[in-house]
């Protein structure tokens, strides 16, 4: 997938502006990558589409070759399409909040009854775990064996009482929780192997007993193709209102992803990454974006268009030093932030004439330093960090014990921003930065 990609983006980018024969050739291939990656073909056609449209619409950038162009569009459009930024779950306006898992046998449900019941607890909650699934013999003890995992109680049928009715037990699991103060109610469900009208009935007759506040669709992501006849069937059959994905730790790259999301509209919650009960994560579009794409060297690619922006903005607070405005302990610590989005230095600063003392001095700085510098400067007063002279011994004390270092590293930070200072002013009213925006003429 990755090589097929490649050579399209380099044979793109030696030209100074992308053609619509260009975006065509592009797109084609984009295509046959997205089918590799097990995305279904309607969802590919219209993802595709709307690609073309965008590269077609978009003004040439100047900061990006059309290469880069083209996969930042591909990478940004995959990002919104699969969702912006994760959804939140919903809670109801008086407890408990009723979710219910749906989706086919095997696809993680019972499990991610667990995780999601173990997540809600350490975030403060009171959760009741609620076994209906009583159709697979074993399905009630683990759920139970669960919940004592996650150290969450759980609602089941009495053994020896015969099987039980499913709606029954999820009817009664909503007054149990009110009576014991369980503030959230997740109720999972029986599945079959395949689509059946039967199971579909069963999780409907469930969802109107009780009512649940979020249903959520659970889908392998492992079944690639079958995504879309699966999740169409569970919309139509019972609903739902988020997606979580599972076995996502596995080798499947990511197409059920995208395929679910655009059948459904439907955003994709969680991300379900193993068998351990702490495997279970919220779900990151752009990660997934990225898993899409198969990495390796269209991230690359993507990496060096974002850092061209990032260089803009290097550019800009190159000029506002050059224009002569005080240089503050805030643009000292925004300077060295930048300096570690940017990675190696050398590459930053060998673009920026004149900075080959600055890298000397940023260089003998590694990124635990820099946090703890930054901690030391968000322990300043705004008045201090635009006059560092007025930083006298006993608000040195004070500023060490708000960022729990010692007085002498505070000393230590105090001293390399003045010599920084003086190299600012030097470099200012010297050579400048010929040639940079907002620069000296
Ligand atoms: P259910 O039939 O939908 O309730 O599915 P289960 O929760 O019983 O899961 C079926 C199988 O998949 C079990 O062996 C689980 O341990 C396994 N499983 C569930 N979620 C994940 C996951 O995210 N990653 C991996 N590797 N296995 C999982
Ligand atoms: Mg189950």
């Amino acid at each position: 997938l990755s090589d097929r990609l490649t050579s399209v983006f380099s044979s793109l980018r030696s030209k100074g502006r992308l053609s619509d024969a260009d975006i065509d050739a592009t797109c084609r291939e984009i295509r046959i990558a997205l089918l590799e990656a097990d995305v279904a073909l309607p969802v590919v056609r219209a993802f595709v589409a709307r690609v073309k449209e965008r590269a077609r619409g978009a003004e040439v950038s100047q900061a990006l070759n059309p290469a880069q162009q083209v996969v930042k569009i591909v990478h940004d459009e995959l990002i919104e399409v699969l969702g912006g930024e994760t959804r939140r779950l919903r809670f109801a306006k008086t407890p408990p909040t009723v979710i219910m898992l749906a989706g086919l046998q095997g696809s993680g449900k019972t499990t991610l009854a667990g995780k999601l019941a173990r997540w809600l607890r350490t975030q403060g909650h009171a959760p009741l775990l609620v076994a209906c699934d009583l159709q697979r013999p074993n399905a009630v003890q683990q759920l139970s064996v669960l919940a004592e995992r996650a150290e969450v109680a759980v609602f089941a049928p009495e053994p020896g009482n015969g099987v039980g009715d499913p709606v029954d037990v999820a009817r009664r699991s909503i007054e149990y929780a009110r009576q014991k103060n369980h503030d959230m109610v997740i109720i999972d469900t029986a599945g079959r192997l395949g689509i059946d009208q039967e199971m579909m009935k069963q999780a409907a007759d469930i969802r109107d007993a009780v009512q649940p506040d979020e249903i959520l669709f659970v889908v392998d992501a492992m079944i690639g193709q079958d995504a879309v006849t699966t999740a169409q069937a569970f919309m139509e059959g019972v609903g739902f209102d988020a997606v979580v994905l599972t076995k996502l730790d596995g080798d499947a790259r990511g197409g059920a992803a995208l395929s679910v999301r655009h059948v459904t509209g439907r955003p994709i919650m969680f991300a379900s990454t193993g068998e351990k009960l702490e495997d279970f994560d919220l779900f990151h579009p752009d990660r997934m974006a990225s898993r899409i794409l198969d990495m390796g060297d269209i991230l690359t690619l993507i990496e060096q268009a974002q850092r061209t922006f990032d260089e803009q903005e290097a550019a800009k607070m190159a000029g506002k030093l050059v224009s002569g405005e005080e240089f503050t302990l805030d643009d000292f610590l925004e300077q060295m932030m930048m300096v570690r989005r940017l990675g190696p230095i050398k590459n930053l600063l060998g673009m920026m004439p004149g900075m080959g003392q600055m890298r000397d001095q940023l260089n003998k700085i590694d990124d635990r330093d820099l946090d703890r510098i930054a901690a030391i400067i968000r322990s300043m007063t705004p008045a201090e960090r635009r006059d560092p002279k007025i930083i006298n011994g006993s608000r040195r004390e004070r500023i060490a014990r708000g960022s729990g270092v010692t007085v002498t590293e505070v000393n230590n930070l105090v001293v390399r921003f003045f010599e920084a200072q003086k190299m600012m002013k030097r470099m200012a009213s010297g050579l400048g930065f010929p040639g940079m925006p907002g620069g000296r003429k």
